[in-house]
């Protein structure tokens, strides 16, 4: 057992002053805020839960830069993005997926969600072991010293009625029972958990939707929904319905279902959202990036939805912005100020984070919860002179003043130890794109 004296703990209500917490077994065995203890380990600065990133492609940490000048919209986006998806293989793949991990690690992420469909070799062929992608994926992890939840994703179709085409052929199965039965397969280890997602519902045809959810059990499923105008306008055509309305119609919005995006909404899908329990995964750097549209948070939320966190495409790595970015959209959107409380905000980022992904047993300190810890510094640049409460780490911080992460009771990143991160990241990027620099 070891016991820290934290100096200023989010205990989930408030922040409390001197939380005595005991660790064993890489989980808290008491917290007790006001304590005095004469042997614990001072842990200084302001301490909050281990943040979830709910919505990842680490690969597209590759584009960083390279897209953003670009004129266009997310489908020319998209091409570019294919690109890297066509370039990758499992010792490129390895190499940036870790040290983008370390990125998510160094900026306080203690879990992510991993959207991963890339699954085969470029020409359409499986890996020996087809789960192998998935596997380096879990690998990074690993080193990177986070858990990892693989959703391991569905995909059949480009679009509606559409073969796939291109880098596409690398996404796809041959079949629901094929996808089922790889992913059944899939074990990363004790810090990797194996949930389902679909891509969209454009890859995946409705007359398949009945065996994802018979197959599902209590699985965490996340799935990508109306993201795009275009998108709900091909499925209206298609099916008469919009993408939500789609899938609950086939028994896929439930309390472990994760809607990413859910930007372009109905108010009949937010009722069905929120009334079935859902989450809805913001990704709020990605979609401002990508030209998405601002989404309906806080109606989500109050119709019963539980709002998660996505860094997505990686444009940024920061969950701190990410944050304050669902309660700033809503008032560019709105023309109204306080839609959202730092506390609400710092709910999504984690304890609501963690559910979504399957882990009900992190994003708290708290008894019993894994022993995860994200220490802030109240005096950089940014935070100094901001308060010391939950408004300053949601409105003043960001990732660089986050000094050191405890992920299940181990530091993974301390001070004067960080990563070389930089250096990691530009080699890995630069062996994905090779001579097209
Ligand atoms: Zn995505």
């Amino acid at each position: 057992m070891t016991a820290y004296l934290l100096e200023r703990a989010w205990l989930g209500d408030r922040f409390h002053d001197d939380v005595l917490v005991e660790v064993e077994d890489g989980r808290f065995t008491s917290v007790t805020p006001g304590s005095d203890p004469p042997r614990a380990i001072p842990v200084r600065g302001l301490v909050v839960p281990g943040l979830a990133d709910t919505h990842s492609h680490a690969f597209h940490r590759a584009l960083r830069g390279r897209t953003q000048r670009e004129r266009g919209t997310f489908w020319t986006w998209r091409d570019q993005m294919y690109a890297v998806a066509a370039r990758l293989d499992p010792d490129t793949y390895l190499a940036l997926a870790s040290a983008t991990f370390r990125e998510m690690a160094a900026a306080g992420i203690t879990c992510v969600g991993e959207f991963h469909y890339v699954h085969r070799r470029p020409d359409g062929s499986t890996y020996d072991d087809p789960n192998e992608m998935g596997l380096v994926l879990a690998e990074a992890a690993r080193r990177a010293g986070i858990r990892i939840t693989l959703l391991d994703t569905l995909y059949l179709s480009s679009g509606f009625g559409v073969a796939p085409q291109g880098a596409q052929v690398r996404y796809v199965d041959g079949s629901v029972g094929e996808w089922a039965t790889r992913v059944e397969a899939l074990d990363g280890g004790a810090h990797a958990l194996t949930g389902a997602a679909v891509h969209s519902v454009r890859a995946v045809p409705a007359s398949e939707l009945d065996g994802v959810a018979s197959w599902l059990g209590e699985r965490p499923f996340h799935v990508h929904v109306s993201e795009q105008v275009a998108e709900n306008r091909a499925c209206v055509e298609a099916y008469g319905v919009t993408p939500a309305r789609l899938l609950a119609d086939h028994g896929l919005v439930r309390p472990t279902t994760t809607l990413v995006h859910a930007t372009h909404l109905t108010d009949d899908d937010i009722a069905l959202i929120g009334g079935a329990g859902a989450f809805a995964a913001f990704c709020p750097t990605t979609e401002r990036d990508l030209g998405d549209g601002i989404g309906p948070s806080r109606r989500l939320h109050d119709a019963g939805a539980r709002l998660t966190l996505g860094s997505d495409s990686h444009a940024v790595i920061d969950l701190f912005e990410e944050m304050r970015a669902v309660e700033l959209d809503e008032r560019l959107a709105t023309q109204q100020r306080g839609h959202w409380s730092a506390a609400e905000l710092l709910t999504a980022a984690t304890t609501d984070g963690h559910a979504s992904l399957g882990w009900d047993d992190a994003g708290a300190i708290a008894v019993g919860r894994r022993a995860d810890l994200v220490v802030v510094d109240p005096a950089s640049p940014r935070t100094a002179g901001a308060g010391r409460d939950e408004g300053t780490v949601v409105f003043a911080a960001c990732a660089e003043d986050v000094q050191r992460v405890m992920v299940d009771g181990g530091w993974v990143v301390e001070e004067g130890q960080r990563y070389d991160i930089g250096l990691e990241l530009e080699a890995a990027i630069t062996r994905v794109w090779g001579d097209d620099r």
